[in-house]
This record gives structure tokens, sequence and C-alpha cells, in this order.
């Protein structure tokens, strides 16, 4: 039987560089943003994908390619990684506009959870003084920075890079960066929850909570990825192009995990979620109907505190 709990390529405190394990889905992601960049109208912006997935080597600069050539004779495939890239695109635009709400809101400090190449803090334009903390493993951010600095890229924010592993005490790690709890924050979790086991996922929440002044927000995607057709995906990947980026069994698939919505709503957050198909169609681009069987779902979604109840 199945153990629906461990992951089958996860231990306890396993790290990796940026094209291992968990590291690889960062590429992954970034890829479809790189699709998106290069395509005739783009939802979202970022320059930097495209630069980043590349230097990867050649597979995953074949993953980048607009054109998915590397699909090529595979209509259903082609048509399946659209809805991945085009989801991609539509949930990085929806924490864009959180991120410039946020700005726009006086918040000035921003913490990006598991940030990978997410380039918000090169990219987007922060009002002045904006402090852009990144957290994720340190190879992960080390290769963002090598690659972007040698290439002349400077960060539009003052940009903090915090190497530590989100399931130990990162909240230390992240003040001894300069972090300030007494500030309003605005944080993000994208592409997260999944990796991390539901005990280190509701930690992860407490320690935002904890670490919350009064006007901060938090903004969270909480996705399920294990149908059969994203299985399919991962599949052609390494098939075609050698790349293993096997998210079914990077995740940690526990039933009874803590809703986010609902956790963050009882610890004085007020909650405004949108399922991801329904984001998808407003933003023009439905899940095809024949694809939504076989199609990734997630709930998008950002709250304020209150300060109701913590
Ligand atoms: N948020 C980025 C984005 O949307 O482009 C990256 C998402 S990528 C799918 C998952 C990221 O989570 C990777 O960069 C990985 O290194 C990071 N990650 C997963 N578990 C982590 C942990 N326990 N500690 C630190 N980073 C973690």
């Amino acid at each position: 039987m199945t153990d629906l709990h461990s992951p089958l390529l996860r231990t306890a405190g396993d790290s990796w560089n940026i094209t291992e394990s968990v590291g690889a889905t960062a590429l992954a992601v970034a890829a479809s943003r790189a699709v998106e960049t290069a395509g005739s109208n783009p939802l979202i912006r970022d320059e930097f994908a495209q630069l980043l997935v590349s230097a990867a080597g050649p597979a995953w600069a074949q993953l980048a390619d607009p054109s998915i050539a590397w699909l090529d004779g595979d209509e259903h495939g082609q048509r399946l990684h659209r809805v991945g890239c085009d989801y991609q695109a539509v949930r990085t635009r929806y924490f864009d506009a959180y991120c410039a709400a946020a700005a726009e809101a006086g918040i000035r400090q921003v913490v990006i959870l598991a940030a990978g190449l997410d380039s918000r803090a090169y990219r987007l334009q922060w009002p002045s003084g904006t402090q852009v903390y990144e957290i994720d493993q340190p190879k992960v951010l080390e290769y963002k920075a090598e690659i972007l600095s040698a290439h002349g890229v400077a960060a539009t924010a003052t940009r903090h890079a915090v190497a530590v592993d989100l399931r130990d005490d990162w909240p230390a790690a992240l003040t001894g960066a300069g972090f300030d709890p007494t500030r309003p924050t605005a944080w993000l979790a994208e592409g997260l929850l999944a990796y991390l086991p539901s005990d280190a996922q509701d930690r992860l929440f407490q320690m935002c909570t904890a670490q919350s002044a009064p006007g901060s927000r938090i903004a969270v995607e909480a996705f399920n990825m294990v149908v059969d057709g994203n299985r399919r995906r991962w599949d052609r990947m390494r098939d075609r192009l050698g790349l293993d980026v096997n998210i079914g069994d990077l995740t940690y698939h526990e039933p009874d995990r803590s809703d986010p919505a609902q956790w963050l709503a009882d610890h004085g957050w007020q909650v405004h979620s949108v399922g991801n198909h329904q984001e998808m169609a407003r933003l023009g681009r439905p899940v095809p109907e024949d694809l939504v069987p076989d199609a990734i779902t997630s709930t998008l979604m950002w709250g304020h505190l209150t300060g109701a109840q913590r």
C-alpha cells in the first residue's frame, strides 16, 4: 500500500542545488514564466526567467523555449503543457498584483518565502526604501544572484538573501538579516506549501503571524498537483528532455493538512481567495474542458491581519 504521507524523494533536512530535487521545480516554474513572457499577449513580464533557466543547461533552455518544440508531434502534450504555463502566468500575475497593492498601501517590507528564481526583487517597480527578503536554500539563492549579477542585473529594491531551510528556525535568520517585526510586512508563499510536511506548514503560518505587525498582509498559493495529467507532463519532461522534475514524488500528500485559508482566518487574517480555474478564465486563459480533469487545481489567496485573533 502506498504511504501517502512520505514523498518518495524526500528526507528530513534534505537539501538541493538548483537542478536537483525541489530546486529543479524552481527552474520548471521559471521556464513557464519565460514561455509566457515571450508570447504574443503576455499576462506578465519576467525578463529574467529565460536567462535564469537557460543558464542551467541546454535541456532547461529547451523547456523555456516559447515554441514548445520539445513536444513536437505530441499535440496533447503541448496542450497540457500550455495549460501549465498559462497557470503559472496567472498565478504570477495574481501575486504581482498583490505586491503592487501592498506597496500602494504603504508596506515597505516584503518576505518571499521559498523565493526560488522569483525575480520580483529585480523586475517590479518598488517604492524607494522597500526591503525584499528572499528565503530559500543557500545554493538556490546563490545560483540566482550569481547569474543575475554576471549579467549586470540590479535589484529594484534592497534585496536580502536569507539562506535558511523553512523547516528550521527561519525567523531568527530573517531578523539576523535585518527584518523588523515591528513594521508591517507583505508575506508571499507561492509554490511552496506542498513541499513542506503539514506540521512545518502550520509552523510557517504561526511564525509569519507572530512576526506580523498590524497592517501586515499575506499571500498564499495552496496547490494540489497530484493528478494523472500532471504526472504525464513530468514524464514527458523526463522522456524528451532528460529532466527529472517529479513533483508528485517531491510533495507531501497529507489528507489532514490544515486548509491554509481556514488556518489564516482562525488566526486573525481576513482572507480573500479564488480558485485557479476561475482566475484563469477571468484572465482569458480558461482550461479547455477536456483538460480540466488533468489540470492542476489550486486556490490563490491573500489576507490582511485584522488583529482580532492571533
Ligand atoms: N516561489 C518561487 C516561484 O514561484 O517561482 C519558487 C517555487 S519552486 C516551485 C519551490 C521553491 O521552494 C524552490 O526554490 C525550493 O528551493 C523552495 N523550498 C522548498 N522547500 C523549502 C524549504 N524547506 N526551505 C527553503 N526553501 C524551500
